[in-house]
């Protein structure tokens, strides 16, 4: 393998610890607990795993977890009240739905009913369209993720050939806008996109968030490259179920210049950013100097 290995779940660790001073900080000088809510509604098993993880995470670092489970057959009426009591709860600073939402339910309604301020996921229309606009806002956690990577990585990313292999409001588009953000030159690639090998081969930068297994060989990747893998898919492999990414990490590796691992690469990264937007909302909520 010639590329370097960006070690999302290292990187992860060490936002993590930062956040946990912050909240130490916090608690000492203010007497604040930053709070996140996280809402479930039904028994999705992936969901039911995700928003364990979030739990435990946010209490590790010394913040408040508050964890409200609602059955599949909730109605969207009482889904958006509870969402209203924990808008105007002062210890609630974070409210994070888990998608996805039951059938019967509209997904924007209740995205758009959280408070923009305590609005963790960035998913709110009001954060989209700051964050578009390139004014202070609440970032989705998976792109921020990348972006943090992507900085630590080079230190400036401005000029750079970036393409970006999804739209997705909740990865592909914000990350398009944060590399814009960041000066970089953008490609949003997507399903309709003809000739993606030779759009993905001029990028100095590859983000892949498709959701399929390995579809990027090595061969599309310029030599030296830096290679974010957002895709976590579920295969079988030697009679084993493993996870890969959206690329084929061995071909990828030797050609990329820095690639990241599938899985601790952007998945750890991701509720590391979860806890960072929590703290950052606390402390806007206080008028507080927030964390770098
Ligand atoms: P979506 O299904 O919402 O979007 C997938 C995107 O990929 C679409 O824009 C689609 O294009 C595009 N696409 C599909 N097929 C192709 C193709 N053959 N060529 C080019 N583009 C294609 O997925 P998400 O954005 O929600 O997630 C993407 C991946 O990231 C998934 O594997 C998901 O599990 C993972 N993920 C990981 C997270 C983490 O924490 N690491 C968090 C969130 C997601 P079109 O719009 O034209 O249909």
């Amino acid at each position: 393998m010639a590329a370097t290995l960006i070690d999302g779940k290292a990187f992860a660790a060490k936002v993590r610890g930062q956040v946990a001073e912050h909240v130490a900080r916090l608690k000492e000088e203010h007497g604040i607990t930053p709070g996140l809510a996280v809402v479930l509604v039904g028994e999705d098993p992936a969901s039911q795993v995700y928003v364990r993880s979030k739990g435990k995470s946010t209490v590790e670092v010394g913040m408040n977890s508050y964890e409200h489970k609602l059955d599949a057959e909730t109605s969207e009426a009482d889904l958006l009240a509870l969402i209203g009591k924990l808008n105007s709860d002062p210890a609630v600073n974070g409210i994070l739905v888990q998608l996805p939402l039951p059938k019967h339910m509209n997904e924007e309604l209740v995205i758009n009913s959280i408070a923009p301020e305590k609005d963790v996921d960035g998913f709110h229309i009001s954060n989209v369209g700051l964050l578009g606009t390139g004014q202070k806002s609440m970032v989705p956690c998976t792109p921020l993720g990348c972006l943090m990577m992507l900085r630590d990585h080079h230190g400036s990313l401005s000029g750079m050939d970036a393409v970006v292999i999804g739209r997705s409001n909740i990865v592909g588009k914000p990350m398009a806008q944060l590399l814009l953000g960041d000066s970089c030159t953008v490609t949003i690639a997507h399903s309709r996109t003809k000739d993606l090998p030779e759009v993905v081969r001029r990028a100095d930068i590859v983000v892949a968030a498709v959701g399929r297994p390995e579809m990027v060989p090595g061969d599309w990747i310029k030599e030296g490259a830096t290679v974010i893998d957002v895709g976590i898919n579920r295969i079988e492999r030697g009679g084993k179920n493993v996870l890969v990414g959206d690329v084929d990490f061995a071909s990828a590796a030797e050609r990329a210049g820095a690639i990241t691992p599938v899985p601790g690469g952007v998945g750890p990264m991701t509720i590391a950013c979860l806890l960072a937007n929590t703290v950052t909302a606390a402390c806007r909520a206080h008028n507080l100097a927030e964390p770098e």
